[in-house]
């Protein structure tokens, strides 16, 4: 328990100061993540946006608004769950995560998932969806992200099992209000994590 403090606190230390791509040079803060350290889901978004630039905090713009209706509406809290990012730090203009960032920077998320250790890994959009069923042998077993939301993919890991849970991107909801819906139908499966 406290040595999982200590290892997050590393991370979180190692983000600051990083200089393993080039968004160091453009972001403000970084946004490393936040949550419950014993949580039993994990969201990994992409990356941060101008908001989450500005302070720090992953989802806490409108992407972020949708994030916290739609686990309201399945009787989860923001506080009980875990919220990271693909990347740390925001692109410039919000423009697609690049391969070599991805590559720089997934082993902060790696690290966190390994400390964190949940039962259930949800990434959000496609991005996160790629990185994550790769990382997790399930290349063979990915598809569009309109297909694959809200399947459950369960792995074995050495010592556990976890459930990959591919979800659309809250931001869809931004510009499609009707996927709000189907946001929410896709959360419901995540109540019996709880
Ligand atoms: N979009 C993301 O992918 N992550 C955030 O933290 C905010 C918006
Ligand atoms: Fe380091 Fe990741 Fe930020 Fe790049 S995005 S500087 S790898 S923390």
């Amino acid at each position: 328990m406290e040595d999982l403090e200590k290892e997050l606190k590393k991370i979180k230390e190692e983000v600051i100061n990083c200089k393993r791509c080039s968004l160091y040079k453009t972001r403000n803060f970084p946004v490393i993540g936040e949550g419950n350290h014993q949580a039993k889901i994990i969201f990994c978004g992409e990356a941060p946006g101008a908001q989450e630039d500005k302070t720090g905090r992953p989802f806490c713009g409108a992407a972020g608004k949708v994030l916290d209706e739609t686990l309201e509406s399945s009787g989860l809290k923001r506080e009980e769950v875990y919220i990271c990012n693909l990347l740390k730090c925001r692109p410039p203009q919000n423009r697609d995560p690049q391969k070599e960032e991805i590559d720089a920077c997934v082993s902060y998320l790696e690290q966190q998932i390994k400390l964190i250790n949940p039962k259930a890994i949800c990434p959000l959009g496609r991005h996160s969806m790629k990185l994550l069923m790769e990382k997790f042998g399930l290349k063979d077993r990915i598809e569009p992200i309109s297909k694959i939301h809200g399947k459950v993919f369960e792995v074995k890991t050495l010592f556990q099992k976890v459930k990959i849970i591919p979800l659309y991107h809250p931001a869809v909801a931004t510009y499609n209000p009707n996927m709000k819906e189907v946001l929410k139908k896709d959360f419901k499966i995540l109540e019996k994590f709880k």
